[in-house]
């Protein structure tokens, strides 16, 4: 199952239809991310780069049972107010990006009602599921903030597109995640920040690039602002884990995915020994859980 939507996720990169991002104006800015480079260095994630193999074909082998229900993952238009992001807009509107997802969601999932995916400007940089609206929402803000904050972690340009692009499709998951917890009715105990994450972790890691989305994502909460950020009674009560801990529960679930591919998250001091001992059957215990809980869900 995941196989499938991996494959659209790769299809999606392979495309550089988020590279149609990069219009977001490139600010100097260096002084500002000075801490953000020195900060990711410190953490020493190393990126690390599958070589792509054959692109996989998306053409379905039946028609989704959501087609034919008149349900399912749909795109909405997007939303723009500053003449900033009508560029940015046209360019991801045209790219095909969210239609691509949803297909590839639609492909997976048995949905009874529909999930709207679009690209909105919200003054903030950010990303959310309303559960009102029933709608997956990222914002043009968010991924103009990404390419600010992460620019001086990557060499070029070309690197910094897909680095952007796997931390856009970990929040894009992870908000994934939150539609099917409220639309599937998913049981979750503890955080749901944490479950999302986790899912969006175990849709993203098989793939050949998706690995690597999961460690770029983790980069970014090192960058810019995140690096610089002193943590106060906020964030403890916050509902999200701190970036530092959804940093390392990313390193050690793709780690622990596969702790023989990944030795060098270990060697190159990413992650600590003792969280990287109990990875593995983190790893394990949250693809179970995941395959269960959806189970049923499936096309
Ligand atoms: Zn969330």
């Amino acid at each position: 199952m995941k196989r499938l939507l991996v494959t659209v996720m790769l299809v999606v990169i392979a495309s550089s239809a988020l590279a149609a991002a990069s219009v977001v104006p490139r600010k100097n800015g260096a002084e500002s991310r000075a801490q953000a480079k020195s900060a990711t260095t410190s953490a020493g994630v190393v990126e690390r780069r599958v070589p792509n193999q054959n692109t996989p074909s998306l053409t379905p082998s039946r028609a989704p049972v959501n087609a034919l229900r008149g349900a399912g993952v749909v795109v909405r238009g997007s939303t723009v107010k500053s003449a900033k992001f009508r560029e940015l807009a046209k360019e991801l509107d045209t790219s095909g990006l969210l239609k691509d997802l949803a297909d590839g969601l639609n492909e997976v999932f048995v949905l009874r009602q529909n999930l709207g995916l679009r690209f909105t400007e919200c003054g903030e940089p950010n990303a959310y599921y309303d559960p009102e609206t029933r709608e997956v929402s990222v914002c043009f803000e968010l991924i103009e903030d990404y390419y600010e904050s992460m620019a001086d972690t990557y060499d070029t340009e070309d690197e910094l597109d897909d680095a952007v692009a796997g931390a856009f499709l970990f929040v894009f998951f992870h908000e994934i995640g939150h539609a099917l917890i409220d639309l599937l009715d998913v049981p979750i105990t503890g955080r749901e920040e944490d479950a999302a994450d986790q899912l969006s972790v175990w849709m993203l890691v098989d793939g050949e690039d998706g690995d690597k989305a999961v460690l770029d994502a983790a980069i970014s909460f090192y960058s810019g602002d995140a690096s610089e950020a002193t943590i106060d009674e906020g964030d403890y009560a916050d509902e999200h884990a701190l970036n530092q801990q959804r940093f390392y529960n990313m390193v050690c679930w793709v780690y622990g995915s596969d702790p023989d591919g990944y030795a060098d998250l270990v060697s190159d001091g990413n992650l600590p020994e003792a969280r990287a001992e109990r990875c593995e059957n983190e790893y394990s215990q949250l693809d179970r859980s995941w395959s269960k809980l959806l189970e049923g869900h499936l096309q």
